[in-house]
């Protein structure tokens, strides 16, 4: 089986729909989702209604979380509060309530998903050998799939030692041998100074996995961005995959 591993799409529906072309041409069999489908960007509606027509799983991110009030707002600083109490005010009945469905942590057959880490699912960052280390430790699946950080990863784990770091496009995990921990990179936000969007395929079958980029009009986010009345800085960021 083929599955597109998306994560953090963050409202921007070009990046959504340039990803979900991709995916299409690569003959997916399905999409599953770590949640951020919100915040930052200006189509929050769009982009949940796509989500939940084309993911058979999807995640509950921080800000998806944030946004319906699950959790506080005021967890939120500087730009990202401000987006997503835009956020709340422009969500429709059906995306609260499609957000609102959804779990920050799930699993499927020999895979662990979390929106951000295993000990912390919703907001814990996973950048280096220790937070590594832990999320191995908590789990037990060869495989473990997160977002949030918005940088693509690929680590395994040799013994008590972590291997590898951040996945280039084009990069591929031979997840034959050992457990792993794989980040996607973000559809919406890439923060790793690739402005592309990031998804990942996984492919059951020959037992690899393969980070994937894919452009995406930049220009067409940021113009909706800025008619909304986002935050500046939020779209322009953008331009340079920071
Ligand atoms: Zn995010």
């Amino acid at each position: 089986m083929r599955i597109a591993v998306i994560s953090d799409v963050h409202s921007n529906l070009h990046a959504l729909q340039a990803v979900l072309a991709a995916v299409d041409a690569d003959s997916a069999d399905q999409i599953w989702c770590l949640g951020d489908v919100v915040g930052y960007g200006p189509r929050p509606n769009e982009c949940c209604a796509l989500v939940r027509e084309r993911a058979s799983l999807c995640l509950a991110g921080n800000h998806d979380l944030g946004v319906i009030g699950t959790i506080d707002l005021a967890l939120f600083a500087g730009e990202a509060g401000a987006a997503a109490r835009w956020t709340r005010a422009a969500l429709s009945d059906d995306a609260r309530g499609f957000l609102s469905d959804l779990q920050p942590a799930g699993r499927a057959d020999g895979v662990e998903l979390y929106h951000a880490s295993p000990r912390d699912p919703v907001w814990e960052y996973v950048l280096g050998p220790e937070q590594a280390l832990a999320s191995f430790a908590a789990t037990s699946a060869p495989l473990v799939l997160i977002g949030h950080s918005h940088f693509p990863l690929a680590l395994s784990l040799e013994g008590m030692r972590v291997l590898g770091g951040s996945a280039a496009p084009e990069d591929e995990a031979d997840l034959a041998e050992g457990r792993w921990l794989l980040n996607p990179g973000s559809v919406g936000q890439p923060r790793d100074g690739d402005p592309r969007a990031a998804w990942l395929l996984l492919d059951t079958g020959s037992q690899r996995a393969s980070f994937r980029r894919v452009e995406y009009p930049v220009a067409l986010t940021q113009a909706e961005m800025r008619a909304g009345g986002l935050p500046e800085g939020l779209a322009a960021r953008l331009t340079h995959g920071v």
